[in-house]
């Protein structure tokens, strides 16, 4: 099954979805762990896009694009990716969509974690701790927050008319919302 997980900056979307990997078998695709190693590998791309990822703007359409293809053509990963970090735009939903249907794959679920700007907040200061993403401060993390309101509202309603969304209470412990998700998936899976 594919899944997509939802939410905002700090919502628990890698933890949960590291969790959702090693439980069900499927291969994480974190849009921002891509870009983030092309920073670190200071490649043309990443020169070109840490200024936007540190100001807490999404980078473009296409270059979000550009790195899911070689990942959804991939036999070995086929009907068993979870989406983390996109689709963050109507655009982007659109494009997947299309990508999916190419590559004969759907969208099983969308996994919508709910959380506060509060509960962002207090997430992203600790794991600025333990991560030290140059992104993860008080001013950074309010505007990713902000972005995140600005462009989700599209894409849930995109998936909604699809019947595919479920809203999970990300306020909780990890623990809570491992469980939370595991009786989704299982339910989903008949
Ligand atoms: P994340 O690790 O998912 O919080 O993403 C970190 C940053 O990478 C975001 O604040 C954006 O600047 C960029 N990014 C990640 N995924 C996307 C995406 N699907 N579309 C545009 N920008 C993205």
């Amino acid at each position: 099954m594919n899944i997509v997980i939802f939410g905002p900056p700090g919502a628990g979307k890698g933890t949960q979805s590291k969790f959702i990997v090693d439980k069900y078998k499927l291969h994480q695709l974190s849009t921002g762990d891509l870009l983030r190693n092309e920073i670190k590998n200071k490649t043309k791309l990443g020169n070109e896009i840490s200024s936007i990822i540190n100001s807490g703007e999404l980078v473009s359409d296409t270059i979000v694009s550009n790195l899911i293809e070689k990942f959804i053509s991939n036999k070995n990963f086929k009907n068993k990716i979870i989406f983390d970090g996109y689709p963050r735009t109507l655009a982007q939903a659109e494009n997947l969509d299309s990508l999916l249907k190419t590559y004969d794959q759907k969208i099983q679920i969308v996994l919508k974690l709910n959380v506060s700007l509060e509960t962002v907040k207090k997430r992203i200061l600790e794991r600025k701790i333990l991560e030290k993403r140059t992104d993860d401060n008080e001013e950074v993390a309010i505007k990713r927050f902000q972005t995140y309101e600005r462009s989700s509202a599209p894409v849930l309603e995109h998936y909604k008319q699809s019947n595919l969304v479920k809203v999970i209470n990300g306020e909780g412990t990890i623990s809570q919302i491992n469980t939370e998700i595991s009786g989704l998936i299982d339910a989903n899976k008949g």
